[in-house]
């Protein structure tokens, strides 16, 4: 049996990105660049005005004073998009708008709030530093400047500047498509009233939201009663996605018919079960080119294999160079205890908090697998190693950071 380490290279061993794609800035949010993007053009264009006022030869204002202001003729009005038709020669200026390109001749500009307007002059009543107010062809982006790294994801900002130098399309991997099947006779839908014996399916909300919020588009099933025939069909259909996730029905009961069906449509095993607590029974499988998780239908053991294996895995596929959530190292408060001798991993769920320089994690209740109401309010998994089966209180645990950004 794997340990999670084992079990998360053996199934990153197995993922490739999705091949690239040219996609529109629009639909490019949250996406990793496939490959290193540079600028073939300068930003800005050309040298323009970073103020509203008058594009002016600074020698002609060196001996401006409020005793003896300079009057320049004013050659007319130049507004954002428009072009001078004319140089500025000593004595003259032109009234330039923030973004107006600097008339040739002109060094500087003079703000608004510097001067006095009058019917085709302006006067300046302090001299001004030559270069100063204006914006200089490619001081912001030169051309062959690196943009974007591969694998990296393309935020806001880098939109913005792959717009300014024309790059109206980018190359990135896809989102994964990922089919999500849950399992069970026992589920009615979160809407539906529960007959006798029946519970509501919270696997398939949790998990479509757990792989919507790594950037992949979750394709919810419809509910898969515990029947191998019922099965069958749909994972032939699930086929169609870029990967499959299903929950339940992957243990040993009499009715946990995935692991056969799987196998019996010709998936090849990587491995099934992993030596943690909760939720032993994770495995994974490839259905020709289609990554399988069998995750099991516990929802806290659910989600969590959603957010260690799955996760990663998806990122991968999308081309991301970073796969691993922030790790950092906490106290926890009030201890824990477990059970002597297990050869397993244990993941509790915590609350971690900064307290001055360190960090502080608290378990957020009962930990059984079933306890969904753990899930509220942890923002982190401690990570006890096998063999430990006591942390005093105040000692230290290894934190996955599940809300902060992959780091590494
Ligand atoms: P299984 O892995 O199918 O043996 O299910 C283990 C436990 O998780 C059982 O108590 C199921 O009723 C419960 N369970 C399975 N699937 C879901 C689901 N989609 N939503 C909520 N609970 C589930
Ligand atoms: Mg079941």
């Amino acid at each position: 049996m794997p340990t999670p380490a084992e079990a998360l290279a053996l199934i990153l061993d197995r993922i490739t990105p999705l091949p690239p794609r040219r996609l529109p800035l629009a639909e490019a949010l949250g996406l990793a660049a496939s490959e290193a993007i540079a600028s073939g053009e300068q930003v800005p264009p050309f040298t323009n005005s970073a103020m509203d006022g008058y594009a002016v030869r600074a020698a002609d204002l060196a001996e401006a004073s409020p005793e003896s202001p300079v009057r320049l003729r004013v050659l007319g009005d130049l507004a954002a998009g428009a072009m001078p038709d004319r140089a500025v020669a000593a004595g003259t200026a032109w009234r330039i708008m923030t973004g107006a390109p600097l008339p040739e001749g002109a060094d500087s500009v003079v703000p608004v709030e510097d001067t006095i307007r009058g019917e085709g002059w302006m006067e300046a009543r302090k001299p001004l530093r030559s270069g100063i107010h204006i914006r200089l062809a490619g001081e912001d982006i030169q051309a062959g400047l690196a943009l974007v790294a591969a694998g990296q994801a393309l935020r806001p900002g880098d939109l913005g500047v792959l717009a300014a130098v024309g790059l109206a399309a980018v190359p990135v991997h896809p989102r994964v498509r990922v089919a999500v099947l849950t399992t069970g006779d026992e589920l009615v839908d979160a809407s539906g009233q529960p007959g006798p014996g029946q519970i509501r399916d919270a696997n398939i909300h949790a998990i479509c939201a757990q792989v919507a919020a790594c950037g992949a588009v979750p394709v919810p099933f419809a509910r898969v009663p515990d029947d191998r025939a019922a099965l069958a069909s749909v994972l032939r259909e699930a086929m169609q996605a870029d990967a499959i996730l299903t929950t339940g029905g992957i243990s040993v009961g009499d009715y946990d018919f995935m692991k056969g069906m799987l196998e019996e449509l010709g998936a090849e095993r990587i491995f099934w079960k992993v030596a943690q607590k909760p939720g032993g029974p994770l495995g994974f499988w490839m259905l020709g080119s289609t990554p399988v998780f069998g995750i099991p239908g516990n929802p806290v053991a659910a989600m969590l294999m959603v957010e260690e294996y799955v996760r990663p895995a998806l990122r991968r596929m999308m081309g991301f160079a970073k796969l691993h959530r922030p790790l950092a190292e906490a106290g926890l408060e009030g201890g824990w205890t477990g059970k002597a001798g297990d050869p397993r991993t244990t993941f509790l769920r915590v609350v971690a908090r900064r307290e001055g320089e360190r960090l502080q994690a608290r378990l957020t209740g009962p930990q059984g697998s079933a306890i969904l109401s753990s899930m509220l309010h942890a923002n982190a998994l401690a990570v006890i190693p096998a063999g430990t089966d006591r942390v005093e209180p105040g000692g230290k645990v290894q934190l996955h950071l599940t809300e902060l950004a992959e780091d590494h």
